[in-house]
């Protein structure tokens, strides 16, 4: 292996193997608890030693944003990166600044969704509560037009008190319409709130969804997996997570153009879509990817579901309806984990991923099972 080797990873074999650390990492928790100085000097000189071996290895000139990069990588500090990295360096691809760009653009992005997420939810917070304000000012001036309404009727009866009662009753009376136009007002604001409220609604609806397949996506489905992790382990009921990817998709765009792609894509969409229950859920989790989590099935049966789902959509032939040109089989490879037996959704995510690059690899067209050493975490064991 040479040092511009594109397989240098952390997976063993890789970085790790190379520079004669086992399965081991740099630890960034190892540095507090060692408190012997000439240890914690080795130790600081090792990890920058593995963190300028990586730059060296990929090729990536040095300068604060790839060391950050680097470190987190190394240290599994960045969870996305270390995935995005890891399927690089499988693909024996090179991780080239500009394809970090990318990835750490899309992680930008991600940061964007999250920021705006919160800002609706304050958003909505802010909306309920002057709804509510509207409201029980709407219900106080109703109640205050309908008492002064009452006085007004008896200042009007009261003909003996002379100019005093009749100053006072013009008063009343300016006050009785200020209370009719404030009411009034007090309606448009509540009708204008509903509005809002549904708006935002809808807008979190679609920020939520993937506007090609109509499929929840990324964010949603991170979300829902978190509460099904917590519902299914609550009720120790079994849960799985397949990855699947549409096999030579970029071959479908290229013979046939981006449209007839997305055709192709909602398609497949559609067939995952149909096993979605309150115990399945499908997402599109990018590009040519969805992810789909089974509740209370093995990892067998999780297994046998999608197979006979990719056996279905296999048999079909399609054809391009735009130039009736066949499609040809459309096939998508799927790797399958159980999420349990990999202790936690971002884990078995991995693991699943881990499986689909073998079923890539083994011919593509079938669904391949994550293996306890697919569910290792990336960091193991001690750096020192
Ligand atoms: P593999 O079997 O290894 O998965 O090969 P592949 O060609 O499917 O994978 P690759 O990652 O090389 O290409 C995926 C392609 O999917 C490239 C990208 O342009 C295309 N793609 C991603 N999202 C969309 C989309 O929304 N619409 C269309 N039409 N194409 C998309
Ligand atoms: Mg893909
Ligand atoms: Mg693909």
């Amino acid at each position: 292996m040479t040092a511009h080797d594109p397989s240098l990873g952390r997976s063993p074999g890789g970085l790790l193997g190379w520079l004669g650390f086992g399965r081991g990492h740099i630890d960034p928790s190892t540095k507090q608890e060692d408190d012997q100085p000439d240890r914690r000097e080795n130790l600081r000189l090792r990890q920058l030693d593995e963190v300028a071996r990586f730059l060296a290895a990929h090729q990536l000139e040095v300068n604060a944003a790839t060391l950050t990069i680097g470190w987190n990588y190394l240290t599994g500090a960045d969870s996305q990166l270390v995935r995005a990295i890891d399927r690089q360096v499988q693909a024996r691809k090179q991780v080239t600044l500009e394809w970090l760009d990318e990835e750490l653009g899309r992680n930008g992005r991600a940061d964007e969704v999250a920021a705006l997420a919160d800002l609706m939810q304050r958003l909505e917070n802010s909306i309920d509560e002057f709804g509510k304000a509207s409201r029980d000012a709407h219900t106080a001036t109703s109640e205050y037009h309908t008492a002064l309404e009452g006085h007004v009727n008896e200042l009007e009866q009261v003909t003996r008190a002379g100019e005093v009662i009749s100053d006072l009753a013009n008063i009343a009376k300016v006050m009785l319409r200020r209370t009719r136009d404030i009411e009034k007002q007090m309606l448009r604001s509540e009708a204008q709130t509903r509005a809002l409220r549904r708006r935002l609604d809808e807008a979190r609806r679609s920020a939520e969804e993937d506007h090609l397949t109509g499929l929840p996506n990324r964010r949603a489905f991170e979300a829902v997996f978190e509460e099904q992790f917590r519902q299914a382990r609550a009720a120790t009921e079994p849960l799985c997570l397949a990855f699947c990817d549409i096999d030579h998709f970029k071959k479908i765009n290229d013979e046939h153009g981006h449209e007839a792609g997305d055709r192709v894509l909602k398609l497949v969409a559609d067939s995952l879509a149909r096993l979605s229950n309150d115990y399945c859920h499908v997402a599109r989790h990018g590009g040519e990817e969805f992810v789909v989590l089974l509740r209370g099935e093995t990892l067998e049966q999780a297994r046998a579901q999608l197979d006979h789902l990719r056996e279905q959509l296999a048999a079909r032939r399609l054809v391009n309806r735009a130039n009736d040109k066949p499609f040809g089989q459309v096939t998508f490879s799927a790797g399958v984990a159980d999420v349990f037996a990999c202790g936690d959704p971002r884990t078995a995510l991995r693991a699943a991923d881990m499986a689909l690059y073998r079923a890539k690899q083994e011919g593509r067209n079938r669904v391949t099972e994550a293996t306890a050493e697919d569910c290792l975490p990336p960091q193991l064991g001690a750096a020192a």
